[in-house]
């Protein structure tokens, strides 16, 4: 007899699963190395930044008070005493009506509090000795960069868990960090379950199909920033399934199966979890494509068992797996990255479950428009190419319209979403 399963809520299965997520390992890697990682420490400002008050402009360096009541009519000269770049500091006192010739970011010497642009000053020289004629007043604090203007010290810049981009490579290095603390990436295993399947090198023949899951979810893992392992496909044959995989287990953070999950007669995912003796979350989603995907435990460690189906094995991925990894990459907002959008087709069939149907969606004048990337069925690999996007159509009996506001769930934002459902 077939066994009848009781579908639960995405929502709920996002919970069961949630239920194990953890913060991963961390370690220590070069700054040269680092880019693409995710950081497993805030980044906090140890100093301020700029961390002294600096000329924001090449020009001169005066004590404002001496230009008090300066004016075309009563233009006032000041001895310029001496000249200083960037990364050089003034030795010298600077008197009244005395400047100093200073460039951009070069310190301001403490006696004085504002810079004039060398375009608004007219140069000479007397008996070798610079001077500089200015025919206005100029305000305390005139074309500078303060200390602390950027960021004051003690601010927390970057959120552990954050993917590290070109702009964080910048404050990393501002902040002195020839090491940074990244998260351990996870390593994530992979079978692909099916006698049907033949490997990427092999012809095709009659009855068989190229096992294009393990391919997808090795690249599926890569964006969600964790290390795919492929252990190769196997036969749908108890005993050397269970064996290797038991075998396997041992060697990484999770275990992601493709395949056999299904009541058909050669489906040996839940028998196989039986006899290793996990713990299973949950084996029937109230969701299309993907009601399939199975979820379990053991020792720790979290098995999926997603569809065969190219669509179901994906979206099973994202919807499951990839918020478990960017837990452990120690993201506070480990999902994918909700949005609101505009249906760009029809929908009007009525839905049981809730739908994700892979997208492509971009942005017009009135927002973000979201239209199928292909044909809708769990089986269709192309759909999967084009999308960048899963626009989630809760179940409902009328169907929904073109125009109508809906949520997607945006593929390869680096920013998550806390939990992207209701
Ligand atoms: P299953 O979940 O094992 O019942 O498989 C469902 C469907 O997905 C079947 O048509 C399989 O042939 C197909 N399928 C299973 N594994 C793969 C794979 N690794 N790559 C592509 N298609 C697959
Ligand atoms: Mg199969």
């Amino acid at each position: 007899m077939v066994e009848r399963r009781i579908p639960i809520s995405v929502k709920e299965a996002v919970m069961r699963v949630m239920k194990f997520a953890k913060e991963g390992k961390k370690e220590e890697v070069s700054i040269y190395e680092c880019n693409g990682r995710f950081l497993c420490e805030d980044i906090v400002a140890n100093h301020d930044v700029p961390s002294f008050d600096r000329s924001a402009y090449d020009g001169f360096a005066i004590r404002s008070v001496d230009l008090k009541g300066a004016s075309k009519e009563k233009p006032i000269t000041l001895s310029v005493i001496d000249e200083i770049g960037a990364g050089q500091v003034c030795q010298k006192r600077i008197g009244e009506y005395e400047a100093v010739r200073i460039m951009t970011g070069a310190m301001l010497p403490s006696d004085c509090d504002a810079v004039v642009m060398f375009e608004v000053v007219k140069e000479g020289r007397e008996n070798d000795q610079p001077y500089i004629i200015i025919d206005h007043e100029v305000g305390k604090g005139t074309n500078l960069s303060f200390q602390g203007e950027d960021v004051k010290k003690g601010k927390v810049l970057v959120e552990k868990g954050t993917k590290i981009n070109p702009g964080i490579m910048a404050l990393l290095a501002t902040f002195g960090y020839e090491k940074v603390p990244v998260a351990k990436k996870p390593i994530i295993g992979i079978f692909a379950t099916g006698t049907e399947l033949l490997e990427v090198d092999e012809p095709l023949e009659k009855g068989k199909i190229r096992n294009s899951n393990a391919y997808m979810i090795m690249a599926q893992i890569e964006r969600a920033g964790a290390i795919p392992v492929y252990f190769g496909k196997l036969q749908d044959v108890f005993t050397v399934s269970y064996e290797a995989m038991k075998e396997k287990l041992a060697s990484v953070d999770i275990l992601i199966t493709t395949g056999g999950v299904s009541v058909g007669d050669y489906d040996l995912l839940p028998a196989i979890y039986k006899e290793l003796g996990a713990e299973v979350l949950f084996n029937k989603v109230a969701m299309r494509p993907g009601s399939v995907t199975t979820v379990a435990h053991l020792d720790g460690k979290l098995l999926y068992g997603l569809s065969g189906n190219p669509s179901a094995c994906y979206v099973g991925f994202e919807i499951f797996t990839k918020p478990i990894i960017r837990r452990y990459l120690f993201s506070s907002k480990p999902h994918l990255q909700s949005a609101p959008a505009i249906l760009g087709e029809d929908f009007l069939t009525a839905n049981a479950f809730t739908r994700f149907f892979r997208s492509t969606v971009s942005w017009k004048e009135d927002g973000l428009h979201t239209v199928p990337s292909g044909v809708d069925k769990s089986n269709i690999v192309t759909s999967l190419a084009f999308a960048n996007a899963l626009t989630i159509l809760p179940s409902n009996s009328t169907g929904y319209q073109k125009g109508e506001r809906v949520n997607v769930l945006l593929l390869e934002e680096e920013e998550g979403s806390e939990w992207p459902w209701n």
